[in-house]
């Protein structure tokens, strides 16, 4: 089979969440580039195109605004107007909300379904982006001004020459790999469900977040009065779990979730998740940059991982726009420089998160609770935190900052 020989400014591999989101941020920015992904363009069958509900933040809704992908999903998405944190069994709450931080919504929640097929309607929508899809990539090789693609895609080879190679190829990152970047792995031991519930009392905009012994769980609010349940178990609990008929799973999360909202009601088909922190010891290599998921991956409970990734695509597209070279070593480095804040706040904030609140550990309820107590009647600290829970952290790439008509 012989193989094509092409060039390209910008090749990203993996069309996920973020890298569909870079390429088409790349596209609207005029940049030459090229988006591989191994599934075909189809929600349902692209691996995170799936039933997992996201909370995106309203720094990401801007973002995706900005990118012309928002038009495509508004109508399905549901508006958060207040997010309530709190322990099992422990005294004291944090709350975040709307009306106080003067906004009509801190996030939205959307069926990650939705936003994988906003986002392939918004890719049909570009003018210069190439599209390989389902396409595998067979080897990567760097050569004297960045690398040579090897790449299957309709029984066809193609060689592919890249001035800049992007891994947006997930959690186990072959390019990271290839580059030659270490990553670092933390197990939580902990299994993640979810599921559609139906409450006796509908969540109205409210969103939850319980911490306990056995790990975190959190309520999304969906349409039409329904919840995005997600529970996260144990790992040795998890094949038990995943056994459990409905009435079972739903008695399980009655109790893990509590009565706040009334009875829960109408499980939806449950899907689990093994979960990993997986975070990249360096996001740039020579002629190579990782994003999203390849460069860290973060519990899910704190719903910040495609929220991250997405800053981090669109922090790379503000850089690369216009220059002559988009994997010059000067503009990788302000690229990496840019994001650190913002991705080690993030990564420590969650992981830091889920293993505080969740230990089993009698000394520290009085503590947690206080600890919440005083962010809840401390008004600043309050304000502090919604901009970041609203995903305004260290320095936000222009596109998801507000706009004022
Ligand atoms: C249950 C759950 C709930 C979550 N909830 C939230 C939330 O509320 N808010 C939030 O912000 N985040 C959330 N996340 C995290 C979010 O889903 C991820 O951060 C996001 O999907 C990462 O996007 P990505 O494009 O980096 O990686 P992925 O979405 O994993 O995409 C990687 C893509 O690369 C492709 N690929 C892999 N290898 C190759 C190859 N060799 N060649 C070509 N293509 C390749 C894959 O097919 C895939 O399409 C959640 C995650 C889970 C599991």
């Amino acid at each position: 089979m012989a193989a094509m020989s092409e060039r390209t400014d910008i090749l990203i591999v993996g069309g996920g969440l973020v890298g569909a989101s870079l390429a088409i941020a790349l596209d609207q920015a005029g940049c030459d580039a090229t988006l591989v992904e191994a599934s075909a363009p189809r929600a349902g069958a692209q691996p995170s195109y799936d039933e997992r509900n996201l909370a995106l933040a309203r720094a990401t809704v801007n973002g995706l605004r900005a990118i012309g992908v928002w038009p495509h999903a508004a109508s399905r998405a549901t508006a958060i107007k207040h997010i309530h944190v709190s322990r099992a069994g422990e005294f004291g709450a944090a709350r975040i909300d709307a009306a106080e931080a003067g906004v009509d919504a801190v996030g939205w929640t959307l069926p990650a379904r939705e936003l994988g097929a906003a986002l392939l309607a918004r890719l049909d929508e570009t003018t210069r982006l190439k599209r390989l899809a389902p396409a595998s990539v067979k080897s990567l090789q760097p050569v004297a001004d960045g690398w040579q693609v090897r790449i299957e895609a309709d029984g066809q080879v193609r060689d592919i020459h890249t001035r800049l190679l992007v891994g947006a190829d997930g959690t186990h990152s072959m390019v990271r790999q290839s580059v030659g970047i270490q990553a670092e792995t933390y197990d939580y031991g902990q299994h993640l469900f979810v599921c559609t519930v139906t409450p006796q009392r509908a969540p109205d905009g409210r969103a939850f977040e319980r911490f306990s012994d056995q790990g975190p769980v959190a309520l999304l609010p969906l349409a039409a009065g329904s919840a995005g349940l997600v529970l996260t178990v144990p790992e040795d609990q998890a094949e038990t779990v995943a056994a459990l008929d409905d009435a079972g799973y739903l008695d399980l999360a009655q109790q893990r979730f509590g009565w706040r909202l009334g009875a829960l009601t109408r499980p939806g088909k449950r899907f689990g998740y093994p979960i990993q922190r997986v975070a990249s010891t360096r996001l740039t290599g020579s002629r190579a940059v990782l994003v999203g998921n390849a460069a860290q991956t973060v519990h899910p409970i704190g719903a910040q991982g495609f929220n991250l990734g997405l800053r981090d695509a669109l922090t790379l597209a503000e850089k690369v726009a216009g220059t002559d070279d988009p994997g010059a070593s000067a503009l990788l480095a302000a690229y990496a420089e840019q994001r650190a804040p913002d991705r080690e706040g993030v990564m420590a904030m969650s992981h830091g998160l889920v293993r505080l609140a969740c230990l089993d550990e009698p000394m520290l309820a009085p503590l947690r609770s206080a600890a919440l107590l005083a962010y809840d009647r401390f008004t600043p600290l309050r304000q502090l935190m919604a901009r970041r829970g609203m995903g305004f952290r260290g320095r936000p790439p222009r596109q998801v900052l507000e706009v004022t008509p």
